[in-house]
Formats: C-alpha cells, sequence, structure tokens
C-alpha cells in the first residue's frame, strides 16, 4: 500500500464511524482474485447454500459507487477528493478499497462493477444484486443542496442493470421534495426500478412530512417498496439531519400503503419515542422498529433489510434478536451493504465467536474468504450464525419474490 495510506490510517478510527474498529484482518481489503478450491468447496460454504435456490437470492443492498471518471454522472462530495479533509478523504479510500478500485486511477466506474462481476461469479448463478442509486440533498423549498455527499444517477444504474442483467438490479433514488419526484418516479418503474432507496440523514428528506404524501401515493399506485435507512447512519456524511432516521417517521408512508424496508433493521443508534409525544423519551432505533414490526396492521407492509448488520458496531444485541426472531424471518430481506465488506476494520469474526453467535472452528475459514470474495464472506457469515440455536431461514436471502411481487 502506498505510504500516504499510513498517515491516512491516523484518520480511520475518524472515518470509520469512531466506534471500536478490529484489526484483525488489517486496514485494507487484500482484493484477492481467485478462491482456491479448498475454500470453495469447503464445508462450511456448502452448508451454507443448502436448501437455497440462488435464481431466488437477490442481495436486497448493494451500492452504485464510482468517481464519475466513465461519464456515468456520479458526483463526490469535493471534501471526500481534498486532504485537507482527512477523515473524508480517507473514507473515500476506505470504499475505493473495498470495492478493490484503488488501483485504477481513471478506471474506477468500470473496475469497480467488474470486481463485482468477479465477486458474483464465486457465487452461484442465478444471484443478483439491487443496486442503488443515490439523490441529490434537496432543501425544503426543493431546490438541491450543493453540500450534497454524492450523487449518483438513476439513469446510470438503470443502464447498468440493463447492460448486465445476469448480474444486477436496479433500486431508483428520488428525493420527494423535487418538483418533478412523481415524473422520476414514473420513469424509474417504466425502466425496471425494483424499489426506491432513501438515506434521510444525508439526502434531508423527513419521511414524516406532508411533501411526503404526493410521493407515497405514487409509490403506493405503482407497488413500488421504499427501502429507507434508519437509525444512525455513519456511511455517508450528509446533514446531520440523524433525527430523520427515526424509524417511527415512516408510519406515514404505511398508513398510505407503501411497502417499506428498514434498512439495517435500524440496528444502530438512538431516536425519540414519537409515540410517546414529540419530546418523547429516548429510545434504542432498534426497538422502535421492532416495536412498529410486532403491529398487526404492518405485517404486509413493514419490512426490515439484514444488510451491515454483522457490522463490528451493530453486532451487539440486534443480530441475535433478529435471529431468533423467527416470526420476523418472512418479513427480513438479505443484504450485503456492499461495498462496506470490504471495509476490513468494521467487521469481527473473532467479536461474533465471543458473543457465542459463531463457532470458533468456522473464523478462520471466514477470514481467509473475506480476503478473496467479500460477497460470499458476508453470505456464509450470515448462514453461519446461530443464536439460541436459531439460524437465519433460507428465505431471508430469497428476496426476488419480494421484488417482484405485483400490485393487487
Ligand atoms: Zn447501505
Amino acid at each position: 500500500m502506498p505510504s500516504r495510506r499510513g498517515f491516512l490510517a491516523a484518520a480511520a478510527g475518524g472515518a470509520l464511524s469512531g466506534c471500536g474498529i478490529s484489526l484483525e484482518q488489517g486496514l485494507w481489503n487484500p482484493c484477492r482474485s481467485q478462491l482456491p478450491q479448498r475454500l470453495a468447496s469447503h464445508a462450511l460454504v456448502q452448508a451454507a447454500w443448502q436448501g437455497i435456490d440462488a435464481r431466488q437470492m437477490w442481495d436486497a443492498h448493494a451500492h452504485l459507487l464510482g468517481t464519475g471518471d466513465s461519464g456515468s454522472g456520479i458526483v463526490i462530495h469535493s471534501a471526500m477528493q481534498s486532504l485537507l479533509s482527512p477523515a473524508q478523504f480517507a473514507r473515500r479510500l476506505f470504499f475505493l478499497n473495498a470495492g478493490c478500485v484503488h488501483e485504477a486511477p481513471g478506471n474506477v466506474d468500470r473496475s469497480y462493477l467488474e470486481r463485482i462481476h468477479n465477486l458474483v461469479d464465486g457465487l452461484r448463478p442465478g444471484v443478483k444484486l439491487l443496486l442503488f442509486a443515490f439523490d441529490r440533498a434537496y432543501r425544503e423549498d426543493g431546490r438541491p443542496d450543493p453540500e450534497s455527499a454524492l450523487y449518483v444517477p438513476d439513469r446510470y444504474a438503470r443502464d447498468v442493470a440493463r447492460a448486465h442483467p445476469d448480474y444486477f438490479e436496479w433500486a431508483a433514488s428520488i428525493h420527494p421534495y423535487r418538483a418533478d419526484c412523481v415524473e422520476a418516479l414514473e420513469w424509474a418503474a417504466a425502466n425496471g426500478a425494483r424499489a426506491v432507496k432513501w438515506l434521510p440523514a444525508a439526502m434531508g428528506m423527513d419521511p414524516a412530512s406532508p411533501r411526503c404524501e404526493r410521493f407515497y401515493a405514487a409509490l403506493a399506485r405503482l407497488s413500488l417498496p421504499l427501502i429507507c435507512h434508519a437509525g444512525e447512519e455513519r456511511a455517508v456524511l450528509g446533514r446531520d439531519a440523524q433525527a430523520f432516521g427515526n424509524p417511527l417517521r415512516l408510519r406515514r408512508a404505511l398508513s398510505q400503503g407503501v411497502r417499506v424496508v428498514v434498512a439495517h433493521c435500524a440496528s444502530m443508534g438512538q431516536d425519540r419515542d414519537l409515540d410517546r409525544g414529540p419530546e418523547g423519551p429516548v429510545a434504542e432505533s432498534f426497538e422502535l422498529f421492532a416495536r412498529m414490526m410486532d403491529e398487526p396492521r404492518y405485517a404486509g407492509l413493514l419490512f426490515g433489510d439484514i444488510a451491515a448488520m454483522t457490522q463490528k458496531n451493530r453486532a451487539v444485541p440486534a443480530l441475535a434478536r433478529v435471529i431468533g426472531r423467527e416470526d420476523w424471518h418472512p418479513r427480513l430481506l438479505n443484504g450485503s451493504d456492499y461495498p462496506l465488506p470490504g471495509v476490513m476494520p468494521i467487521f469481527s469474526v473473532d467479536e461474533l465467536v465471543s458473543i457465542g453467535l459463531l463457532q470458533a472452528a468456522a473464523a478462520p475459514v471466514l477470514k481467509e474468504i473475506r480476503s478473496y470474495n467479500v460477497l460470499l464472506f458476508d453470505f456464509v457469515l450470515k448462514r453461519t450464525l446461530r443464536s439460541g440455536g436459531k439460524a437465519f431461514a433460507p428465505r431471508v436471502f430469497e428476496t426476488r419474490g419480494f421484488f417482484e411481487r405485483l400490485k393487487g
């Protein structure tokens, strides 16, 4: 690794959430290729595929990233490109390294996709990734915020999915304060989008705002699910509107009949219990999500994805809870949060062993798989987890039916 990364490592703590990082696999993704046969056919890998129909397996949470160097239209905030903002610069470097494109100047967009191809080829035929576009932040007056963290156009996500239909599906990202939000949604639906993705803390939409109503009505009419981050969000710098990530703020969408997928099951952070008034006490975001999951009226509407729930800063205790709640499994969707499984210090396999969710013998195998194929690592890890003798059901991974469900 180039030496400047040594200095940047000092900024890593800030860039990587400030909450305990693990160096058990070093700082940087080694980005190996060609998984050795002894790993590909390892008993742990075989067991992971047991009972899974790969053709039904869509990774329901994956990020389409790049730098815009292919003419994709991707725009990254200037702070992430400048050494004057070391934490942001390091964050960008971690993402590029996680996607194994740090050595591809001028060819990042394309290399990012090629690396995913290689990783998916290491899974089984039929597996696809649902790639997320990422809209700009908008102000309440409907104008774009020049401080947007990141912009990944819907059109690019559509083009990538169209060019590689055996690997990708796509999710649009449309800010509901845009004057043209309904037209943009109709365009996305007509162009094969499977969902809409929001990250309120960075994009600046309040899911509880009446401003979202016409967008929710259109989502319900088009039968497109909304995948929305909830709980604390650290992945992308943004407008620090963390309160917008309160899962209770999604009640407005649910009341309008929108299918909502709460990303990460809101498994990090704390939010105000708005059910007890605007000044209600502070509660774990996950507990607020759990309360909503247990409300019968949301049975066919509210879902959660388990993306990133195996990360070090989320692993306790929400992960054990969702494994144990078998009654929730039909409403859980697996996603990898790619490229985050490639950000080495934010996962600790050893910690999952120490809290009893993983057998010690699995740890070295999983770590080695991770150095070659972070998607296979994420899948086998989740399939291997046990809590109180329970495991994630195969259907958690067979998400295709959820996205192909038609209205009615
Ligand atoms: Zn994500």
